[in-house]
């Protein structure tokens, strides 16, 4: 998601993405690890893939765009929390 036509945004706060930005993208579904025949590495059944940021990745309806190191944390933060409801 974030992805305007001309621009990004973030998933978190909403910011409009400039150019001099260290924004980053966040993959939850493994799209990003996951290997030629549609599987994910290993045993994965969840993933956290956080990468610089990448147009490419960041147009895919999956991945989430932040546009720094707080809404990143937002997003581990969450992550994390799901994680120990779900393990419970
Ligand atoms: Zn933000």
């Amino acid at each position: 998601m974030g992805f305007l036509p001309d621009n990004f945004t973030c998933d978190v706060c909403g910011a409009p993405k400039r150019e001099v930005n260290h924004w980053w993208n966040i993959d939850l579904n493994g799209e990003i690890a996951r290997q030629k025949d549609n599987s994910l590495v290993g045993n994965i059944h969840s993933a956290f893939v956080l990468i610089p940021f990448d147009p490419a990745a960041a147009r895919q309806a999956s991945i989430i765009t932040v546009c720094g190191q707080t809404c990143a944390h937002k997003v581990v933060d969450e992550y994390l929390s799901n994680m120990l409801v779900a393990s419970k």
